[in-house]
């Protein structure tokens, strides 16, 4: 690392190196179950260090070839997006600037936190409705690098819809801005001689010639953060070619991004929630189709193993609720359940409404109600009490997140079937099916998430360090993928590929498609010197070898 420490001064780079034992350690995890020990941490002050960086790091890849660069944000990632075993560049330290925020829009660099972020745009009644579930402890350049979504997602999307431009850095060490762009335009970028040019031309002949195979490997599911989003980028009915499509999402692997244009959505200011308890869920795929037309603005769901599991990790969860919360959480939800339905219901349902005021937010409550009594039986019941105890649940599950960072007794969360999507339609045939292989490991988890979009966080709680728990990995993920595929759904909705789901995406997707997102990467990366063995370049014995050993 001396060269390019070295390469870095003389070229004048204003940030900070740090090769320091204790910021390597640091580094050297993110939220997933994976460590990488990185050599050098550097945190660029601006944008033209970011292309001093770039530029170094090419001109010294033939003489170190296992230099490379992964960018990094707050690293909250899950599936191991963040971490490297050469240089890893901190986007958090300095280029963390709000530029400009208005009612509709707000520029702003990528190391911001998204809760800083927030503050901002609330002041305008306004905000990027695509914030993950480490909304508290993520940046907005992780969201976008990831392609996040959360319970908003379900009405909003995800925040590919919400990126309008893209400042970048690519691989020859240039900013560029990216954007979509009409037929002129694109005419315009095609003719250009240089690296820039050379991109637009490849990409747009990948698409133009697998256009149909590319644009029927999306998957067909309301939320999907696995490959490249190719499918988005080229539209021959509208003439717009938008590389933005395929750069979120693509976990820093194509280039940098230093700056992001958002685009906002009005504020609902007022929100209610209907709770509903299923003793069984024989119906839920009908259910959920009749909720999904009165456009609630989440709709979450809890398995009975969630509730269980709350109670017995109750302790962990008292400094989110305190003490009083915790004893009245205890004490209350549990009864109210089993009178309802003289035992633990099979799920519970939270379906969210908001609107400009009360008013608008209790009609559709209402008719709600009216849908889930007349059609199913069902009581959906807004009693505020009842609705603020139910509410507790999915703050716990916000914070079971959380946990990732601790330890809950002798075991930590291992995040490897963590984000999966199935259909709704299928949901009920496929959920009993998970559940007998989560049952079949004896994993401890529970299956909870966004039912609206069959979208499922199942993050067991194991002892990762122990070989015979790790021996549990392949063979239940690969059931679980089997199982996710057959449904036609995707391996990850949110979270993204990484180290964990990288391997599978031939699973997913066939050779064919494999191919054209690996010939995407070489477009963008041909010397890989961005964040490798994630996504297309990951290797399952790669990534094994690195699971998490020291906490
Ligand atoms: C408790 C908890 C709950 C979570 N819930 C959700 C959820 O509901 N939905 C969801 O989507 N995710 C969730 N996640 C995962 C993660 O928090 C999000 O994906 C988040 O948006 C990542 O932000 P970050 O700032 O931590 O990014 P990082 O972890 O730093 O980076 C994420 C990825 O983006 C790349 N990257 C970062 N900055 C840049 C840049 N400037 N240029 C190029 N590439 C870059 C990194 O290399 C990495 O691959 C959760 C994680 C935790 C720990």
């Amino acid at each position: 690392m001396d060269q390019l420490i070295e390469t870095l001064k003389q070229k004048k780079f204003e940030g900070d190196i740090d090769s320091s034992v204790q910021t390597r350690d640091d580094y050297s995890h993110d939220a997933s179950m994976f460590e990488l020990m990185p050599k050098l941490i550097v945190f660029p002050k601006n944008d033209k260090d970011v292309a001093i960086l770039i530029q170094a790091v090419v001109s010294l890849k033939k003489t170190i070839p296992t230099l490379s660069i992964t960018a990094r944000s707050a690293g909250t990632d899950m599936s191991g997006g963040a971490i490297n075993d050469s240089v890893i560049v901190d986007f958090a330290r300095y280029l963390n600037k709000i530029e400009k925020v208005s009612e509709h829009f707000a520029q702003t660099q990528p190391g911001v936190f998204y809760r800083d972020f927030e503050k901002q745009t609330f002041k305008h009644k306004a905000l990027v409705p695509s914030f993950p579930a480490s909304r508290e402890l993520c940046t907005v350049g992780g969201m976008v690098n990831n392609n996040s979504g959360g319970e908003l997602s379900l009405r909003y999307g995800k925040t590919e819809d919400y990126v309008t431009s893209l400042d970048v850095v690519l691989a020859d060490g240039k900013p560029y801005v990216i954007k979509p762009l009409n037929r002129t335009e694109l005419k315009a970028k095609l003719k250009l001689k240089t690296f820039e040019g050379q991109v637009y031309n490849e990409v747009y002949k990948l698409i133009e010639k697998n256009y149909d195979l590319i644009k029927n490997a999306k998957p067909k599911v309301s939320k999907n953060s696995t490959g490249y989003n190719l499918w988005d980028v080229w539209d021959r009915e509208t003439g717009i070619f938008d590389l933005t499509k395929l750069f979120v999402g693509a976990q820093g692997t194509l280039g940098f991004v230093t700056d992001i244009n958002f685009r906002l959505v009005k504020q609902e200011p007022y929100s209610g929630v209907l709770v509903c308890f299923m003793k069984n869920i024989d119906n839920l795929g009908e259910v959920i189709n009749a909720v999904l037309p009165h456009k609630p603005a989440s709709f979450e769901s809890f398995d009975n193993y969630t509730i269980w599991f709350s109670i017995k990790f109750l302790p962990y969860f008292r400094k989110t609720v305190g003490w009083i919360g915790l004893i009245k959480l205890a004490l209350s939800l549990l009864p109210d359940a089993l009178i309802f339905f003289k035992g633990i219901p099979k799920m519970i349902l939270l379906i969210e409404f908001t609107g400009q005021n009360q008013l608008e937010v209790d009609e559709q409550i209402n008719k709600m109600q009216d849908v889930l009594k007349n059609n199913f039986k069902l009581e959906g019941i807004e009693d505020d009490d009842t609705a603020k105890k139910a509410w507790k649940f999915r703050i716990m599950r916000r914070e079971s997140f959380n946990l990732l960072r601790k330890k809950v007794k002798d075991k930590h969360t291992a995040p490897f079937i963590d984000d999966l999507v199935v259909p709704p339609v299928h949901l009920v045939e496929f959920l009993p099916k998970l559940r007998s292989v989560i049952n079949k490991y004896n994993l401890m988890a529970t299956i909870a998430g966004h039912v609206g979009d069959g979208n499922f966080h199942v993050i067991p709680l194991m002892k990762i360090e122990e070989a015979s728990e790790r021996a549990k990995l392949e063979p239940a993920m690969k059931e679980v993928n089997e199982l996710v595929l057959k449904y036609g759904g995707s391996l990850s909705g949110e979270h993204n590929d990484g180290l964990v789901r990288g391997p599978w995406l031939e699973e997913m997707y066939g050779k064919e498609v494999l191919d054209l997102f690996k010939n995407t990467k070489n477009i963008f990366d041909k010397e890989n010197i961005f964040n490798p063995h994630k996504k297309t370049d990951a290797k399952w014995h790669y990534s094994m070898e690195h699971i998490r050993q020291h906490f």
